[in-house]
């Protein structure tokens, strides 16, 4: 993987990403606004010890109401990094007795992250790695990443392209996530988890948006006929963030009935297995 006219994620900008910045707001350059041991993912994830969480700033989508949007869209704090001090942060989580390195959005760092991944395991890092996406990420790129990645938390946000437009400035959102999530499922299969963590496979992630139900109800089919028992992971904890005020739908919570209705929906489906957040 390359980024000189960088067409490294489906925005394909096509830009010298060591002269510009991207749509995903950044240059040919590590940058990361933290890393922790991070106690809130789902519980195969987090385990006891925690998830050695890094999180990097930039993202390739530009959704309204991102609930990370101090990073992923304002880029307030962060610092640049090599690979080979990322390799050092993957071990220093290692030490910490990390159950797995949580890589969170980074699509617009792959080719990087891949360098560092090398270079951590030459220096010992053995836990699994979990790449944890918006899925809005190349099928090829998912392939190529088959021997670094082991875990994929894919979200799959949007059913309907012209929503993805309308929210996340993204024309093929639904297109583009669904063939990903496709060849991370086929080159990862469903979540394999031991003594309660897991080591391999994938979970698919839908953060119900309140007013869209329409979309969750769609996102759930789609998972339902297509992917057959993978673990699903849905959000309810939905909160209006950025410029999420300015849009009528989303500008409030989920409220009870709709999560009810979210759990209907549930039942109906024949292979949906799982973690639902309590409302
Ligand atoms: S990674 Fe960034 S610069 Fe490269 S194509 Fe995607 S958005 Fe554009």
């Amino acid at each position: 993987m390359a980024c000189e006219g960088c067409k490294l994620c489906p925005r394909e900008c096509g830009i010298t990403r060591e002269e510009f910045q991207g749509l995903c707001r950044c240059k040919n350059e590590l940058e990361i606004a933290s890393y922790n041991l991070h106690f809130g993912e789902e519980p195969p994830i987090s385990g006891i010890n925690g998830s050695g969480a890094i999180f990097f700033t930039g993202c390739n989508m530009s959704c309204v109401y991102c609930q990370n949007y101090p990073i992923s869209q304002l880029k307030n704090a962060y610092r640049k990094i090599s690979p080979i001090e990322l390799a050092d942060i993957m071990l220093s989580l290692q030490e910490k007795k990390a159950h797995n390195i949580n890589l969170v959005t980074p699509s617009h760092f792959a080719h990087l992250i891949c360098e560092a991944i090398d270079i951590s395991k030459t220096k010992g890092l053995s836990i699994p790695i979990i790449y944890n996406t918006s899925s809005y990420d190349k099928s090829e790129t998912i392939k190529y990443l088959k021997n670094y990645i082991d875990i994929y938390i894919a979200d799959l946000k949007y059913s309907d392209n012209n929503l993805a437009k309308q929210l996340s400035g993204i024309e093929n959102y639904f297109d583009v996530a669904t063939n990903a999530i496709l060849a991370m499922y086929n080159t990862k299969g469903l979540l394999k988890i031991k003594n309660g963590i897991a080591e391999q496979g994938v979970i698919v992630r839908h953060l119900i948006l309140p007013g869209y139900l329409n979309n969750t109800k769609n996102v759930l089919k789609w998972i339902d006929d297509n992917i057959p028992s993978v673990h699903l992971s849905l959000m309810s904890q939905y909160f209006p963030a950025y410029k999420a005020f300015n849009y009528k739908n989303i500008n409030r919570k989920l409220n009870f009935q709709e999560y009810n209705y979210v759990l209907s929906l549930l039942d109906t489906m024949q292979n949906i297995d799982g973690f639902i957040q309590d409302f």
